[in-house]
């Protein structure tokens, strides 16, 4: 399908890409969950550019580095471009929760740079991940849809309290995601 416009699906990290792990600092503890490859193939495949999300405040509490940070999204990177998958950019909000940051979920502000420095279109672009910040981000945006997948906190996300602010839906995984979006989008 040819679009006019760029559209884009912005995905959280730990817990929607990777099996969650407290505070993961180490390339050789990242380990994908099932299906993401297949998932963002699928995205990649309907022009959908893929940007990742994430907030990792590990660096802010002193927990680890950002040069450690960088050394997992080197590995995720040559993971999934060996898979052919390309990712646009990869946001992060360093700081800790209560300090200042210009882009922490649940704030828009790296979606907001994507829709500017890669000319996306937000009301066509989807937001996933498994946490109620990354749902926030992406109504706070003005995303299509923000999409919970049920891996990592999400399950538990969807018995809790989850509090639904705009266009919504509950994926089993990435990859149950990428089919949904794929099959809304050519409603
Ligand atoms: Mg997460």
């Amino acid at each position: 399908m040819t679009r006019s416009f760029k559209a884009a699906v912005f995905l959280d990290r730990d817990g929607t890409l990777n099996v969650e792990r407290h505070y993961l600092h180490k390339p050789d503890e990242l380990e994908l969950i099932d299906g993401v490859i297949e998932g963002l193939q699928l995205l990649q495949q309907a022009n959908f550019q893929l940007f990742v999300v994430t907030n990792q405040s590990g660096i802010g509490r002193g927990y680890f580095a950002e040069e450690d940070m960088r050394l997992v999204h080197r590995k995720l990177e040559h993971i999934l471009e060996s898979h052919g998958i390309n990712l646009a950019h990869i946001y992060f909000a360093p700081e800790a929760p209560g300090e200042p940051s210009r882009g922490r979920k649940p704030s828009p502000q790296f979606l907001l740079d994507a829709s500017r420095d890669y000319q996306i279109s937000l009301e066509h672009s989807y937001m996933v991940g498994d946490k109620q910040c990354d749902l926030d981000c992406g109504w706070a945006a003005g995303v299509a849809a923000s999409v919970l997948v049920r891996t990592g906190y999400g399950a538990d996300l969807e018995r809790g309290e989850l509090t639904v602010r705009g266009s919504f839906h509950v994926a089993d995984d990435l990859l149950a995601a990428a089919h949904w979006i794929r099959q809304s989008e050519t409603q």
